[in-house]
C-alpha cells in the first residue's frame, strides 16, 4: 500500500546516513527478486511449516467469550510459532533473503531478547553467524534470552550508551551494519526503519493474517466484525490487519502500551500519545520532548516498549481505516491472568493488551458479534515481571 515507493502517505522513507543507502538499494531488488521468486516462496513456505510450525491454529477462546458476556472471541495462535512468537516469521524469511544474498554475517538489535533469540534461531538453523546487540538493562531483565541466544551460538554484545534499553541497542546495530555493510545484513525486529524494512517485514508477517482470514471464513462461514492486534513496533498488528484492510465492513483495532497511564507519561504509545518525527531512519509517530528528544518509555511488556512505530500505522491511523487506543499496564496483566485461568492458554504481556480491550468490543458488539484477535505469543518470559507487578504500588 505504499504511496509512493517506500512511503506510506508522508510516511515512511529512508533517513539514513550516505554509507547506507547502496546496502538499501541493494536490499529492496534482492528482496523484490526473492519474493517474486516461486523457488524462494516454496523454501520460505517449507521453513515455516517444518520449523516455525505453520499454520498456526484459529482457537475459539469459548470461556473468555462466556467471561466477556458478548461476542464471541477467536485467537490466533502465535504463542504456537517457534520460539513462542511471530517474530520467526520475520526473521526464518530475513535469513533465508540473507543466504540468498551471499550475507554470512547477521546482526539484530533486542530489547526483551525475543528478537535476539528469534534471530540467532535461524542463523543456528542455516548457519550464519550471529551478531545481537542488547541494551546492558535488557541484559540484566533478561538473562534467560542472554543465555538461549548464546547456546544457540549468537555473540551478545552490551550496549552501555543512553538507558541501555532498545533504542540504544539500535542505534548500535545501524553503526555496525554501516561499518561492515559489505558482508553483513541487519535484520530489524519489527515493521520500523528505512524503506525497504517495513513492506518488507509486513510481507514476512502477513502469513498471519492470510492464515487467519481462511481459517476464520472455513469455521465461521463470515468474516469476523473486529480484528484486533497489540502494537509495539506494529508488525503483529500489520501482518493481521493486511488480509482485511480491504474488508471494509471488518473493524481493524491496534492496542498500544499505556504504562501507568497515558496521561502520566510512564508510556509506549506513540500513535495515541506521540507525534510525527523521524527515528531509526523513518518518518513516523515518535514519543518525543517539545524540542524532538526521544522519551523514555514504559511498559510492562517488554515487546511495547519502543518510542517509535511503524510508518505503515502512523498512514492507516491518519486514513481513519485503524483505531488506535491503549491499555494500561494493570489492564494488561488482569487480562493476563483471566486468559490463564479460563482458557489454559498463559498469553505474552503484550497480547494481553489486546484482550484487556477486547471485553469493551465483545460487549458493544453483543452476543451476534465477533472478534479475532492475534495471540502475537506466549506468557512464560513474563512470569517474573507479573510478579514484580504485584508488588508494585499501583
Ligand atoms: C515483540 C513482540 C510484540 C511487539 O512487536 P510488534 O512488532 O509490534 O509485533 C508483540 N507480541 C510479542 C509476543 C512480542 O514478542
Amino acid at each position: 500500500m505504499p504511496t509512493q515507493k517506500g512511503r506510506f502517505g508522508p510516511y515512511g522513507g529512508q533517513y539514513v546516513p550516505e554509507t547506507l543507502m547502496a546496502a538499501l538499494v541493494e536490499l529492496e531488488s534482492a528482496w523484490e527478486e526473492a519474493w517474486s521468486d516461486a523457488a524462494f516462496q516454496l523454501e520460505l513456505r517449507a521453513q515455516q511449516h517444518a520449523f516455525i510450525g505453520r499454520p498456526t491454529p484459529l482457537y475459539s477462546a469459548d470461556r473468555l467469550s462466556e467471561e466477556f458476556g458478548g461476542a464471541r472471541l477467536h485467537l490466533k495462535r502465535e504463542d504456537l510459532c517457534h520460539t513462542g512468537a511471530h517474530k520467526l516469521n520475520n526473521a526464518l524469511g530475513q535469513v533465508l533473503l540473507a543466504r540468498r544474498m551471499g550475507k554470512a554475517r547477521i546482526i539484530a538489535e533486542t530489547g526483551a531478547g525475543q528478537h535476539g533469540v528469534a534471530a540467532a534461531t535461524a542463523c543456528a538453523r542455516f548457519g550464519l553467524e550471529c551478531v545481537v546487540y542488547m541494551g546492558r538493562e535488557d541484559m540484566r531483565r533478561q538473562s534467560v534470552n542472554v543465555r538461549r541466544m548464546r547456546l544457540l551460538g549468537a555473540q551478545v554484545r552490551e550496549v552501555t550508551l543512553g538507558t541501555g534499553t532498545l533504542k540504544d541497542a539500535t542505534s548500535e546495530a545501524i553503526r555496525d551494519w554501516v561499518a561492515n555493510v559489505g558482508s553483513t545484513h541487519y535484520v530489524i525486529g519489527s515493521a520500523v526503519g528505512p524503506h525497504p524494512y517495513p513492506e518488507l517485514v509486513r510481507e514476512l508477517q502477513r502469513v498471519i493474517g492470510d492464515e487467519a482470514r481462511d481459517q476464520y471464513l472455513a469455521a465461521e462461514g463470515r468474516l469476523p466484525d473486529i480484528v484486533m492486534a497489540c502494537v509495539g513496533g506494529g508488525s503483529n498488528a500489520i501482518g493481521m490487519f493486511t488480509a482485511f484492510v480491504g474488508d471494509q465492513d471488518v473493524r481493524l483495532v491496534g492496542v498500544e502500551a499505556a504504562g501507568r497511564g497515558v496521561e502520566t507519561g510512564l508510556h509506549a504509545a506513540s500513535l495515541t500519545g506521540g507525534r510525527p518525527g523521524v527515528l531509526h531512519g523513518s518518518y513516523s509517530y515518535v514519543l518525543q520532548t517539545e524540542d524532538g528528544q526521544v522519551k523514555p518509555t514504559h511498559s510492562i511488556a517488554a515487546g511495547l516498549d519502543y518510542p517509535g512505530v511503524g510508518p505503515e500505522h502512523a498512514f492507516l491511523r491518519d486514513l481513519e481505516r485503524v483505531e488506535y487506543t491503549a491499555v494500561t499496564d494493570a489492564e494488561a496483566v488482569a487480562a493476563f491472568r483471566l486468559c490463564t485461568r479460563l482458557e489454559g492458554i498463559i498469553p505474552a504481556l503484550e497480547p494481553s493488551h489486546a484482550l484487556a480491550r477486547a471485553r469493551a468490543f465483545a460487549e458493544e458488539l453483543g452476543p451476534s458479534g465477533r472478534i479475532l484477535i492475534c495471540l502475537s505469543g506466549r506468557g512464560d518470559k513474563d512470569l517474573d515481571a507479573v510478579e514484580e507487578f504485584d508488588g508494585r504500588q499501583d
